[in-house]
C-alpha cells in the first residue's frame, strides 16, 4: 500500500483531436511544478498519478498542483491491491471516523470477481463495525469512500477531492507579451491568461536614473511570484527615461502619460514579434485611472497591430485585490515604490485625449530614434535562476 495523489485535468477533455497535445503539455507542466520533489507522474485514463514520493511532503506536493492550470481536482489517496483484505485495511485509513458515508466502486477490471454493488456493501459493512460513530446514507452522505478498481491488478482508494485551480495547461493557448508594473493589476491580468493556457512573458519599463532599482527589485519579485502559476520567470526590461524627457520637453503636457503610453505599446509590439508573441497583455480596467477611458485605451491602442487583451477590463479594483490575494502578489504590489508613469506626472492629466491632437503633439518627436534607443536598453532577467 502506497500514498498517492490522482489529479483529475478539467477542460482538456474538450478540446478533440487535439486532446493528446493537451495531455503532453499538462503531464510537462506538472512535471515542471514538481521539479527537485521525488515522485513518479503516471498517466491513467483521464487522469494522472502522482506516485513513488516522500510522504512527508505530500503537503508540499498538494500545493504545487494546486497551482497548474488544467487542473480540475486531485484526492490524496492510496494505491493498493485488490483483495479484499487490501480494500479493508485502504478504506479503514481514508474513511472519516464519524458522521454519514456511503462507499462508491468504479470497476475498470470488468472481470474482478465482484460486483460494484457488493464491494459497496462489503466494504461498507466493514467500515460500520471499525467505527461505531459512522452511519449509512446512500443519498447525500457527508463523506464518500472511492474505491475504483483498476485493470492492473491494483485498487485507488480515497475520499476526498480537493478542486484544482482550473483553467488549461499553459502553453496551450500560444505566447502572449504582458506589460507589467510594479502594481496590483497587470500581475493579476498575467495571471488571468496564463489561466487560460497562455505562455506569458513579461516586459517592465523603467525610467532609471528617475527611478531607482527598488522599482525593477519589486517587479522581479512579482515576476517570481507569477511563475509559480506560469511556469515561465523571463524577466525584460527597457529604460524610457529618455522618451519621457523628450515627451516633457517638447509636448503638451496633460499629454504626457498618453503620448507615454503610446511608446510603451509600440515598444512591446516591436518586442513580442522579436520573440514570436502573438498579443499584448496590459492590466488596464476601463475607466479606473484617467489614461484608462475608452478615449485613452484607443489612443494607445491605435500606434499597433497586435491585438492587446486586457482581462480586467470590466473588473472593479476590489475584485482584481480580491485575486491578486488569492495569487499571493498582494503584499508585494502594494509596497511603496516609484512608477515611471509618476515621473513628470502632469498636474492635469488628459483625461479624453483626441487622437488628432494626440498625433499632432507626437509629430514633435523623432519617435523610431527614440523607440531604437530605448530598445538597445533591453535586459533580460531569467529569474528562475535566482
Ligand atoms: P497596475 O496596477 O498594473 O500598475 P494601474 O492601475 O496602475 O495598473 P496604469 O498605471 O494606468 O494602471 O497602467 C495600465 C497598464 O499599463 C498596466 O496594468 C500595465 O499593463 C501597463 N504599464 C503601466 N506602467 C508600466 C510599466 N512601467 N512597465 C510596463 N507596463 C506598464
Ligand atoms: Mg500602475
Amino acid at each position: 500500500m502506497q500514498k498517492v495523489i490522482i489529479i483529475r485535468y478539467a477542460e482538456i477533455h474538450l478540446k478533440g483531436k487535439n486532446r493528446g497535445y493537451f495531455e503532453r503539455v499538462f503531464a510537462v507542466n506538472l512535471e515542471r511544478a514538481l521539479k527537485g520533489l521525488k515522485h513518479e507522474l503516471h498517466r491513467l485514463s483521464g487522469r494522472y498519478l502522482v506516485a513513488c514520493f516522500d510522504e512527508s511532503r505530500t503537503e508540499e506536493i498538494c500545493d504545487r498542483i494546486s497551482r497548474v492550470f488544467g487542473v480540475h481536482s486531485y484526492s490524496v489517496g492510496l494505491e493498493t491491491g485488490t483483495s479484499m483484505k487490501e480494500l479493508f485495511e485502504a478504506s479503514k485509513e481514508v474513511c472519516p471516523r464519524e458522521g454519514t458515508f456511503k462507499v462508491d466502486t468504479h470497476r475498470a477490471d470488468k472481470k474482478y470477481p465482484k460486483t460494484s454493488m457488493q464491494l459497496n456493501a462489503e466494504v461498507g459493512g466493514y467500515l460500520l463495525g471499525q467505527f461505531p460513530a459512522l452511519k449509512v446514507d446512500v443519498h447525500t452522505p457527508q463523506h464518500t469512500v472511492y474505491l475504483d478498481i483498476r485493470e492492473n491488478g491494483t485498487a485507488l482508494v480515497f475520499s476526498a477531492f480537493e478542486p484544482g485551480v482550473g483553467g488549461m495547461p499553459v502553453g496551450t493557448s500560444g505566447k502572449g507579451v504582458l506589460l507589467i508594473s510594479g502594481g496590483i493589476d497587470s500581475p493579476v491580468a498575467g495571471y488571468m491568461m496564463a489561466k487560460r493556457g497562455m505562455s506569458v512573458e513579461l516586459l517592465h519599463f523603467h525610467s532609471y536614473p528617475y527611478t531607482n532599482d527598488g522599482a525593477k527589485e519589486k517587479v522581479k519579485e512579482l515576476a517570481k511570484e507569477l511563475a509559480r502559476f506560469s511556469h515561465s520567470a523571463r524577466l525584460t526590461t527597457m529604460n524610457v527615461a529618455h522618451i519621457q524627457e523628450e515627451i516633457h520637453a517638447k509636448c503638451a503636457a496633460e499629454l504626457n502619460v498618453t503620448l507615454l503610453r503610446r511608446f510603451m505599446y509600440r515598444l512591446a509590439e516591436r518586442f513580442a514579434r522579436h520573440i514570436g508573441g502573438q498579443c499584448l497583455i496590459t492590466g488596464e480596467s476601463l475607466g479606473q485611472v484617467a489614461s484608462q477611458t475608452i478615449e485613452g485605451i484607443t489612443s494607445s491602442n491605435a500606434v499597433v497591430t497586435l491585438p492587446v487583451l486586457r482581462p480586467l477590463i470590466g473588473f472593479d479594483k476590489d475584485e482584481i485585490i480580491a485575486i491578486s490575494r488569492k495569487i499571493g502578489t498582494y503584499e508585494t504590489s502594494v509596497l511603496p515604490y516609484e512608477d515611471c508613469c509618476t515621473v513628470f506626472l502632469p498636474e492635469f492629466p488628459a483625461i479624453k485625449p483626441k487622437l488628432s491632437f494626440v498625433e499632432e503633439e507626437e509629430g514633435k518627436l523623432d519617435v523610431e530614434k527614440l523607440m531604437e534607443e530605448a530598445m538597445a536598453t533591453k535586459e533580460v532577467y531569467d529569474l528562475s535562476e535566482i
